[in-house]
Formats: structure tokens, sequence, C-alpha cells
């Protein structure tokens, strides 16, 4: 089976493309994925716990070293790499319908894509948020109480606990940005999910969505996931090149 070929002869006919990106697309960039190899939670279960609602609520030294966690994060110096590149042009090129991304770095809009295209189906990062009254307040400014001593900085509205504006293990997805997500899986006709491991629910279900919405599916992960067997094509090639290539090969612009 000569699947380039394949790809090469298909690609060029998709018009609405949604993409789920997950950590692999950011690994380039310097900030380590969860599940790989290299792992965060891979090499250190117990800092799963930290993103746990439940011990993030009880527990006040949780929260102190979530806050030096999110001070030392390496997403605040990490530029976008080839993999978001890619994705940028595919958007100028008008094919682009959505990307829907488990990340929370915010590098899809550093590169270039349109804050109206990228859905961030776990939060992000960038911001706090308020646990109480929900006041969001950019992160910056809450890790600037950090650096000057505060080890659990409290709303400045209320007094509540503060967390990354982030979904935590325990805590449900926001419904509108789930049904975002759910409607760029149903309205492409090709999905395509990148450097996930796709077992993650429900962001990984969006793949059996689309497919059964008639879209293509193409998966570019490092590692096998439990939607190969569903694929119309999976590459385990480095996203860096990959991307690049098969946005030119859709775009008509590369070999
Ligand atoms: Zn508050």
């Amino acid at each position: 089976m000569d699947q380039p070929q394949t790809l090469a002869q298909w690609l060029p006919e998709a018009q609405a493309i949604t993409v789920l990106s997950g950590a692999g697309i950011s690994t380039d960039s310097g900030i380590p994925d969860f599940r790989g190899p290299q792992g965060v939670w891979t090499k250190d279960p117990a800092a799963a716990a930290m993103s746990t609602i439940g011990a993030y609520l009880s527990d006040p030294e949780v929260r102190r070293r979530a806050w030096r966690s999110r001070r030392d994060h390496p997403a605040w110096d990490a530029e976008p790499n080839g993999g978001h590149a890619a994705l940028v042009d595919l958007e100028r090129a008008g094919r682009l319908r959505a990307i829907v991304t488990q990340n929370i770095d915010g590098l899809h809009q550093r590169a270039g894509s349109g804050p109206e295209r990228v859905i961030e189906i776990h939060g992000t990062m960038r911001d706090a948020e308020c646990l109480a009254c929900g006041l969001r307040t950019p992160m910056p400014e809450v890790l600037a109480r950090v650096d000057a001593g505060e080890e659990d900085p409290l709303c400045p509205e209320c007094g509540g606990i503060q967390k990354s504006a982030t979904i935590s293990f325990g805590q449900a997805l926001k419904e509108d940005v789930l049904d975002a997500a759910i409607g760029a899986a149903r309205s492409c006709d090709l999905f395509v999910a990148v450097g996930t491991s796709l077992t993650v629910q429900p962001a990984a279900g969006l793949c059996l969505e689309a497919a059964e919405h008639g879209a293509r599916l193409v998966i570019i992960n490092a590692q096998p996931t439990p939607y190969d067997g569903l694929a119309d094509a999976v590459l385990r090639e480095p996203i860096g090149t990959t991307l690049p290539r098969l946005v030119g090969l859709a775009c008509g612009t590369g070999a």
C-alpha cells in the first residue's frame, strides 16, 4: 500500500480540515508531553496529583507547588515550531475549519492561528480563573504576585481559590467549548489528529464523530493510538516535518 500516493491524491480535495492537536505538536518547542517516553507523568506519576481538582482544592501545599510549577512552565519561553506554522499556512489557504487543541500552551495563537479558529478544549494556562466567582485574570499578573512572595494568590474580587484556566482531572469540560469542538468534527471533510495519544475522552472521541459524519481521518503520532484502525492514513514520522508536508500536499504548494 502506497500511503503517500493515496494522500497526494485525496488531500487536495479536502476543503474543510479540522485538526485535533495534542502535546506531541509542542514537544519540538521544548514542552514535554505527558504520556510519551519522556512524558511528565511517565517520569513522575505524582505530578498528576497536582492536576486533580480535589487535591488542588483541599491541599494548600498542592496549590503552592502548582503556582511554582506555572511560574516555571517552559511554555513562557517557548516558540512555536514548524508544525504550528503549517497550520497557519492551512488557514491562510482557506482550508482550515478549526484547530481543536488539548494543549494549554497557547502556541497555536502565538504562531498566528486566528484565535476564533482555535478551540482550547482543555483551557489555557495563559489565564487564571477564580474557582468561586469565575473571574479571569491574565496569568502573568497573578504570577507577578507569586514572584512578590504570595504562595497561593487568592481572587482579588472574592478571596476565592484561583487556578490556571485549564481543565483539571475531575473538572467538567466547558459545555460551549465542547459543543464547538463537536461541531468542528462533524462539519469537516478531513480530520487530522496530530501529536495526541487519543486516550483522553471526550477529545479522542472527536475522531469517531468526524468519521461518522463522513470525514476522512489522518493520525500523525509517534506511538500507536486506539483509533489507528479507523484511520485512512497513520503517519509515524516526526510532526515537525510531516505536518508541513501534508499541508503542502493539501494546498498544492509542496511535494
Ligand atoms: Zn473570585
